[in-house]
C-alpha cells in the first residue's frame, strides 16, 4: 500500500487494477493520484519476502537511488522484518498463461516455487542476446538480482528528459549505453541488463497482491506485458487458486539474510 502523506495520507493499492501507465516505468493512479516507478521498490520487498507494509512517501515519484533494488533492500534488513502470525498467502498457478505480442512474449506455468526466466535480445554489442533464470525461493535475489542496475541509451536520455520522465537521471543511477560500450563501467555483472529485467518483472508481478506461486517465462517483454499478465491473471479465477504453504518453501528472510554481501 502506498501512501501519499502530502496529499493527507491519500492511499493507493499496489495492486493491478491501479496500473495507470507503463512506458519507461510502470505508475499506479487512483482518483487522478499517481504513484510512479513503484517497480524497484515492489522488487525489494518480494525479494526480502515482504507482502504487508504500508510505503510512505511525499512525493508522486519513488527515489531512483542507484537504479537498483540494492538500497531499499539493505534499507529494509537494516530496518528488519516482523514476521506475523497469519500464514502467507499465495497465489498458486492452476493453469499456463501465455501472452503473445510480435517478437514479444511472457507465461507463467504452474510450479511450486516462484522461478522466473528472462531473454533479452538488444542490439547492442555489450548486450545482444543474455538469457538469466533464478529461483526465488532460495535467497539467490540478493546475490543475483538485488544490485542490477537499469541502463539506457545516451541519445534516449535527452528525449526522456523533454518528456518530464528521468528528470532525476545521471550517471550514478542507471548505466548509460553509447554506442559500442558504456560511459560509466564497471558493470556490476557481465549480463547486469538482463538480470534487471528479471528484477523489473519481480516488481511488476507484485502488483498480483500476492506472492506468486509458478515458472515465469519472458522474451523481450516490458512492463506493458508485465502488467498484462497481471491484468489477464486476476481478471480470470480460474487460472489460480489462493493458498497457504509450508513454511520450509516460502522465503525464509532470516536464512537468507545470511546470504547477503555487501556490493564491493
Ligand atoms: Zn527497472
Amino acid at each position: 500500500m502506498f501512501r501519499r502523506v502530502d496529499l493527507d495520507g491519500f492511499e493507493v493499492e499496489a495492486i493491478g487494477r491501479n496500473v495507470a501507465r507503463v512506458s519507461y516505468a510502470t505508475s499506479l493512479m487512483k482518483k487522478s493520484v499517481l504513484i510512479s516507478t513503484t517497480e524497484h521498490l515492489l522488487s525489494a520487498l518480494i525479494g526480502t519476502g515482504i507482502d504487508n507494509a504500508i510505503v510512505e512517501l511525499d512525493n508522486l515519484e519513488l527515489p531512483i537511488l542507484d537504479g537498483s533494488a540494492r538500497p531499499f533492500v539493505d534499507a529494509i534488513l537494516k530496518s528488519g522484518i516482523r514476521k506475523q502470525r497469519r500464514p502467507r498467502t499465495y497465489l498458486r498457478m492452476r493453469r499456463e498463461v501465455e501472452i503473445r505480442e510480435g517478437d514479444k512474449f511472457i507465461a507463467v506455468y504452474p510450479a511450486d516455487s516462484y522461478s522466473v526466466s528472462y531473454t533479452i535480445n538488444f542490439p547492442h554489442p555489450l548486450i545482444g542476446r543474455e538469457t538469466f533464470s533464478v529461483d526465488l525461493s532460495n535467497g539467490s535475489y540478493f546475490t543475483e538480482i538485488a544490485a542490477a542496475r537499469t541502463f539506457g541509451f545516451l541519445h534516449q536520455a535527452e528525449a526522456m528528459r523533454q518528456q518530464g520522465l528521468i528528470r532525476g537521471a545521471s550517471h550514478d543511477n542507471a548505466i548509460v549505453l553509447t554506442q559500442d560500450g558504456i560511459m560509466n563501467p564497471p558493470l556490476r555483472f557481465k549480463d547486469e541488463f538482463v538480470r534487471h529485467k528479471v528484477l523489473d518483472l519481480i516488481g511488476d508481478l507484485a502488483l498480483l497482491g500476492r506472492q506468486i506461486l509458478g515458472r515465469v517465462v519472458a522474451d523481450r517483454a516490458g512492463h506493458a506485458m508485465h502488467t498484462a499478465l497481471v491484468s489477464r491473471i486476476l481478471r480470470d479465477h480460474s487460472l489460480w487458486e489462493e493458498t497457504t504453504v509450508d513454511a520450509e518453501l516460502a522465503h525464509t528472510p532470516d536464512d537468507t539474510r545470511l546470504a547477503v554481501q555487501p556490493m564491493a
